[in-house]
C-alpha cells in the first residue's frame, strides 16, 4: 500500500473508527518505521486532539436529555 493512500486515515486510525483490517493495516505499516507516515500520523494526532478539546464539553440540556430519554424509552416497533 502507498503511503499517499494512508493520507486520510490516520485521523480515523486514531479515533479507532477503522475496521479492524485497515487498522491493522495501518499499524503493521507504521511499526516498520516509515518515516512519511509517522509524520503524518503525528499531525493526525494534534488534529485529534484539537477536535477531542473542542467537543468535549457540552453536556446536553435538560430538554434535550428529556427527549433523549423517551426515545430510548419508547418500546421498539412503536412510532
Ligand atoms: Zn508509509
Amino acid at each position: 500500500m502507498g503511503c499517499q493512500s494512508l493520507d486520510d486515515i490516520y485521523e480515523l486510525y486514531l479515533l479507532g473508527v477503522l475496521s479492524a483490517e485497515e487498522s491493522a493495516e495501518v499499524s503493521a505499516h507504521v511499526r516498520r518505521g516509515c518515516p512519511y507516515c509517522l509524520d503524518r500520523l503525528r499531525e493526525s494526532a494534534q488534529v485529534v486532539s484539537l477536535v477531542a478539546l473542542n467537543t468535549l464539553p457540552a453536556p446536553p440540556s435538560a430538554r434535550h436529555k428529556a427527549a433523549l430519554l423517551e426515545r430510548v424509552k419508547r418500546p421498539k416497533g412503536a412510532h
